[in-house]
């Protein structure tokens, strides 16, 4: 998206156009933002530390991020899924723009796979049948299912520079690893540090189990 800089700060082509209509009449592009939108700029603008908005009308002007931009994004992130702080509708347009969903559905997919293979229904004295032979995710209770996607989130964007490429593993990992399975982030498949890391920030979330509730439903 292409942008104007006017005055130190950056506006979307509407409005910068906008801006010069207004101006007309009383100054002239000398070539200075201070005193006259230049541009309009592609990429909004260009590569920043942080996501633009127009100054005006607060349109996303969909620029390229630094590595430090996208570090940003991720503790912001990781706040909403803390906090609820932020605006959920501008950080959805950013994790989508800058691509930073994929991974994170891929790891709470496998997530949840893990937790229906790994838990029984207790459905006889020997423990029951793995959940994953007659049940799936829609048959998680919403509020639990809820719960289980936000300790996700906490947990991917907390510890995103770990987990690197490998979402699906990571997701699986985390379940178990939280859990004190007999495997997990520390059985060899991850490089240290990353190790150590991912196993010390699953032990800090704690154990939680599925178990079915009278009404048929799965509940943590
Ligand atoms: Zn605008």
């Amino acid at each position: 998206m292409e942008a104007y800089i006017y005055c130190a700060a950056l506006y979307c082509e509407d409005c910068g156009d906008s801006i010069k209509s207004d101006l007309m009449g009383s100054a002239l592009d000398d070539g200075d933002s201070g005193s006259y939108p230049q541009g309009p700029y592609s990429d909004g603008g260009g590569e920043s530390d942080c996501p633009d908005h127009c100054d005006s009308c607060r349109l996303f002007l969909e620029n390229p991020l630094t590595s430090y931009g996208y570090d940003y994004v991720r503790e912001l992130l990781l706040d909403h899924a803390e906090t609820g702080r932020g605006a959920a509708d501008v950080l959805a347009e950013w994790r989508v723009f800058y691509d930073m969903d994929d991974g994170l559905d891929e790891f709470v997919d496998s997530y949840i796979e893990c937790a229906l293979w790994s838990s029984n229904d207790e459905s006889d004295e020997s423990g029951g049948e793995p959940f994953d032979e007659n049940y799936s995710a829609a048959d998680i209770d919403d509020v639990s299912l809820e719960s289980m996607c936000r300790d996700c989130t906490r947990f991917f964007y907390a510890n995103f520079s770990d987990i690197e490429s490998d979402f699906k593993q990571a997701g699986h990992d985390f379940w178990l690893t939280r859990n004190g399975h007999g495997a997990g982030f520390w059985d060899g498949d991850w490089k240290e540090p990353a190790a150590t890391h991912l196993t010390d920030a699953s032990e800090v979330f704690g154990e939680c189990n599925l178990y079915l509730g009278d009404d048929g439903r799965i509940y943590i």
